[in-house]
């Protein structure tokens, strides 16, 4: 009698293991997120909303000029002050007001106490943040992981478009539907969601561009010749990783996870 053929399923999990060892491999460890503190990374995140990351490092260099990456400092500075420093980042005007909006609600919030807000259950802190005028969930998200250490996966634009393409979310879904299956399928580690989301980025920035897909030469691109064994089902959800799936030792010179503000 004739046998059907069993389709070859990969848990989704097992997938993203295998692009992030790939990735890591072909980029090595990103070094996120580029800041001297965890104010600045905060900033950082506030800034880099709908501009380059070159736009907004120009405005960091601006408020530290100004001395405005002191958290003392920036409590007294005028929105018009606020305004001036970060011009070379774009939406200005809304990018200084949602500053202003953190360092006082922060201050009247949390006595000014970055140890006090991500000392919270992650849940309230991201509900709190995402409360703040100008605080969207992939800013709240970037501002938690990448300041707080707290495992919340910042699935921007990159990440979709990586995703998508290789079939692992639709095209449709949307920041919240992609960071649910990321969280689904991953373990919950802040160290692996800060280096496979710097990797993905990274990837989106060579070869996985918003106009085209530019396969060839991608550390990606292996996934896509050879489908058979390396798609995932949608249907499962069950997570299995190895002991092996681990993210790489921190590289210095990122963010003091204590830093002064
Ligand atoms: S460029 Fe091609 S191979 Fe690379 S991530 Fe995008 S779709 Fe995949």
């Amino acid at each position: 009698m004739q046998r059907t053929a069993q389709p070859f399923e990969v848990e989704p999990g097992e997938v993203l293991e295998k692009y992030y060892e790939v990735l890591l491999r072909q980029f090595g460890p990103q070094g996120w997120w580029p800041a001297r503190t965890r104010l600045e990374v905060i900033l950082g995140a506030i800034l880099t909303q709908n501009t380059t990351w070159r736009n907004a490092a120009l405005a960091i260099a601006r408020l530290r000029q100004a001395g405005f990456l002191r958290g003392s400092r920036l409590r007294r500075a005028s929105i018009a002050d606020l305004e001036a420093c970060v011009r070379p980042a774009g939406y200005y005007r809304q990018k200084a007001r949602t500053i202003q909006t953190f360092v006082r609600w922060l201050e009247g919030f949390h006595r000014g106490s970055l140890d006090a807000l991500f000392a919270q259950p992650p849940e309230v802190a991201r509900s709190q943040l995402l409360a703040l005028r100008g605080l969207g969930p992939e800013t709240a998200d970037a501002i938690l992981l990448y300041a707080g250490k707290q495992p919340f996966f910042v699935a921007d634009a990159y990440t979709r478009r990586v995703l998508a393409r290789h079939d692992l979310i639709s095209s449709e879904d949307g920041y919240l539907a992609a960071q649910r299956f990321l969280h689904q399928h991953l373990p919950a580690d802040e160290a692996l969601f800060n280096e496979f989301h710097a990797l993905l980025v990274e990837t989106g920035k060579r070869h996985c561009k918003r106009q085209a897909a530019e396969c060839q030469g991608c550390p990606l691109e292996v996934f896509l010749a050879d489908r058979k064994g390396t798609q995932p089902s949608r249907r499962s959800n069950v997570f299995r990783p190895r002991s092996g799936f681990r993210p790489h030792p921190r590289r210095e010179g990122g963010v003091k996870a204590h830093g002064s503000e």
